[in-house]
């Protein structure tokens, strides 16, 4: 198959996923699959068990914007693994409601029902390697080819499974750590990075919750302009990077940039993440509009500051550059500024013609040297 005919399968397989209908008690939860999940050439597959109701359910990216999503980026930040190069998705591909509206086990009929969909997924990216988050999902690999394999008895062990090689995992989430700690956790993720490496032991790196340079992106950015709104820090990260390509020929990062209804979303500027990144900022919240405020300047000396020494001065007069000459717009002057990239206009372009579905396509796909970063 090659990559156009590849493309077509699987918008062929998003639209009936989108249709499905097979499991009543997922009416009325969002169908979380589509571009967001990764590329269609990705190394490596992750498993879940089902959307989350604060996470992937209410962003559309698996694995984004609740405590479970935020461990598992954290997960992979640190064992060097980057969104583009995995394809994430779930057992389930619909958020299970309890009677309450809490999130629900996928009960095993729905696990058959999605099977059918994971299967497809698996003989369409093809990923040498895959692991399971849980005991729901190693259930649903078990369901497509048999293992045998249990969580308890297997975690971290590698087994050749439907032509790669799976490795089982405990879920990220909060709940799971009971069992397994994240420090346990982190060697388990290790354990896949150098699958996915052919045993190539990847840098782990310190920290883990947020990529220090992006860090130090955003703080210089604030530095620049202490006020601005949530929607416009996505912008002017996104045009950062498209200036940086176009000035020095790479990125300054190599941060999980998708294109969402309002334009790009760049995943490492969740707003739990930034509070985590900038304890000190401000974050006001009004009529479903968030506005962010930094601390004065002469105040950041008593506060956490990150290392600005991870951008050069090329890099950080690019920043400066961006932040002044964009700065001052209107969010609506800086969607039609990201829109007017070529990247943005392609996707348009694509639209127009009726050609693909580009919502949640991933943008800015990194070089092999930029995921290095
Ligand atoms: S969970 Fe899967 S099988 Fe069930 S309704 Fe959603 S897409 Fe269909």
């Amino acid at each position: 198959m090659d990559d156009l005919q590849q493309r077509q399968a699987f918008e062929q397989l998003v639209i009936e996923v989108t249709a499905c209908r097979k499991c009543p008690r997922m009416n009325k939860s969002e169908r979380v699959f589509g571009y967001s999940c990764g590329g269609l050439n990705a190394s490596v597959m992750f498993i879940g068990e089902a959307p989350g109701r604060l996470g992937a359910d209410d962003t559309l990216i698996p694995f984004h914007g609740d405590q479970a999503g935020h461990n598992f980026e954290g997960l992979l930040l640190q064992v060097g693994i980057n969104r583009y190069e995995s394809f994430v998705t779930n057992a389930v591909l619909c958020n299970p409601k309890d009677e309450k509206g809490n999130n629900a086990t996928p009960t095993i009929d729905e696990v058959r029902n999605c099977s059918v969909f994971l299967r497809r997924q698996l003989d369409l990216v093809r990923p040498g390697v895959v692991a399971t988050l849980g005991a729901v999902a190693l259930k649903a690999t078990e369901i497509i080819e048999a293992h045998g394999l249990s969580i308890a008895d297997h975690v971290r062990k590698e087994k050749k499974w439907y032509g790669r090689t799976l490795i089982p995992l405990y879920h990220p989430g909060q709940r799971a750590l009971v069992h397994r700690s994240f420090s346990n956790q982190l060697s388990d993720y290790q354990a896949v990075a150098e699958a996915v490496s052919g045993r190539r032991r990847r840098k782990m790196r310190s920290g883990g919750k947020y990529s220090p340079k992006v860090a130090a992106i955003v703080e210089l950015i604030l530095s620049q302009k202490p006020r601005m709104s949530y929607f416009a820090l996505h912008k002017l990260f996104y045009l950062i990077e498209v200036a940086a390509r176009k000035e020095i020929g790479k990125r300054l990062t190599n941060s999980y940039i998708v294109r969402q209804k309002d334009g790009p979303y760049c995943v490492d500027l969740h707003l739990a993440k930034l509070k985590t990144m900038m304890p000190t900022l401000y974050v006001d919240v009004r009529h479903s509009k968030v506005s962010l405020t930094a601390q004065p300047a002469r105040d950041l000396f008593n506060t956490q500051s990150h290392d600005r020494s991870l951008l050069d001065k090329l890099e950080e007069r690019i920043v400066i550059s961006i932040v002044r000459r964009y700065g001052g717009c209107s969010d609506a002057e800086l969607k039609r500024r990201s829109y007017l990239t070529s990247e943005m206009r392609d996707i348009l372009r694509a639209e127009k013609r009726g050609l693909r579905n580009m919502f949640n396509v991933p943008l800015l796909l990194p070089t092999p040297e930029e995921l290095t970063l």
